[in-house]
């Protein structure tokens, strides 16, 4: 398989929604756009084929302002699942998650991780200004950037978009760590698909960072940045009957999970219903070092599973589909930038890529 280059958009392409793009291209494709400045701006829109902000926005973009205006900034645009975006699904039952099979994924090489070298290389010999990677959640979470390094550029180039910045090592294979070894790159989450103020606050960013000649190498001061980084994802162990629904034989979390998003929790707060006959842990906090946090963030007392200390959840969705496949949400803690960000750090990675073709 290989990926599509275009040099001009398809006609008629900007007057889709997500579920026709499937009509007009056979799969992901990169279309270089030109600007005034030649160095491109990267935008990758539905990854998740149920992730529809991004391309909301782009297009959107591209036939207001743009449509009459040159773009202050070249453009390259990766539209991506367009098979899953027609059935309005986050991808189809044979294809894997397009977003954990980048360059640095750990996971067996399939012929996706071959063609997302391939466009990882495309997007290297460009140069590009910056990496933007658009995102909705399932679940109710504020508007965020997430990074994956804490590097001064990146940093500001997400709190452009939210004062929350998330900063995640795992999981491995996304987009975002692979183009963040060549330039400032970072991911957002625009909440929920379906509300249209992720789409207006997509729209508005882009073209704001369309509009930067340079990004600063000092990180953002205090009061623009609130950092969170990442340190266990949380699933549901495999075998056990869940729901949000109250009818699950083994464990049963309540329908308004989710507002616990990004609120740090206190420790004693109840996360499900659980059957103690079970004995065996059914939820699990899988530590982003390796190990397992179970038993550090969770206890069970009587039928219920409790945290067992303060905890700050993001993610967190109520659709059991995602749950399954990915997982619960993750945890996280607050971040003082100063502690973490020495003058090395501040310099990107050195752009070596791990080669996934033989
Ligand atoms: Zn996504």
């Amino acid at each position: 398989m290989q990926a599509r280059i275009l040099d001009t958009l398809p006609d008629r392409l900007l007057d889709q929604p997500a579920q026709e793009l499937h009509r007009f291209l056979d799969g992901p494709t990169l279309i270089h756009l030109p600007g005034r400045n030649p160095q491109p701006l990267v935008v990758s829109v539905l990854q998740h084929g149920n992730e529809t902000s991004g391309w909301d926005a782009v297009r959107r973009l591209l036939k207001g302002r743009y449509a009459r205006d040159q773009l202050p900034r070249s453009l390259l645009l990766l539209i991506g699942n367009v098979r899953a975006a027609a059935r309005g699904m986050r991808h189809l039952a044979d294809q894997p998650d397009f977003n954990r099979c980048w360059p640095g994924s750990r996971g067996p090489e399939t012929i996706w991780h071959r063609l997302f070298s391939q466009i990882t290389r495309h997007v290297q010999r460009s140069q590009p200004f910056a990496c933007i990677d658009v995102h909705n959640n399932t679940g109710q979470n504020p508007h965020y950037a997430a990074v994956n390094q804490i590097e001064a550029q990146r940093l500001h180039l997400a709190s452009l978009f939210s004062k929350t910045v998330v900063y995640f090592t795992e999981p491995a294979g996304v987009q975002s760590m692979a183009f963040g070894r060549f330039a400032p790159a970072v991911t957002l989450e625009c909440g929920l698909a379906a509300e249209r103020d992720g789409t207006d606050h997509a729209m508005t960013y882009l073209d704001q960072v369309l509009h930067l000649d340079s990004l600063p190498n000092q990180v953002p001061e205090p009061d623009r940045l609130e950092l969170f980084e990442m340190f266990a994802t949380v699933k549901v162990a495999q075998g056990i009957d869940f729901d949000f629904q109250g009818q699950a034989s083994d464990l049963r979390f309540p329908a308004d999970l989710d507002r616990y998003n990004f609120r740090e929790i206190a420790r004693g707060t109840s996360l499900a219903s659980y059957d103690p006959a079970l004995g065996s842990a059914a939820l699990l906090a899988e530590g982003h070092d390796g190990r397992d946090l179970s038993q550090d963030c969770f206890s069970i007392e009587g039928n219920q599973i409790r945290t067992r200390r303060p905890l700050m959840p993001a993610m967190l969705t109520t659709d059991e589909y995602v749950v399954r496949n990915d997982c619960l949400c993750y945890f996280m803690e607050r971040l003082c930038v100063e502690q973490r960000v020495s003058p090395d750090q501040t310099r990107p990675e050195p752009a070596a890529l791990p080669e996934s073709e033989p």
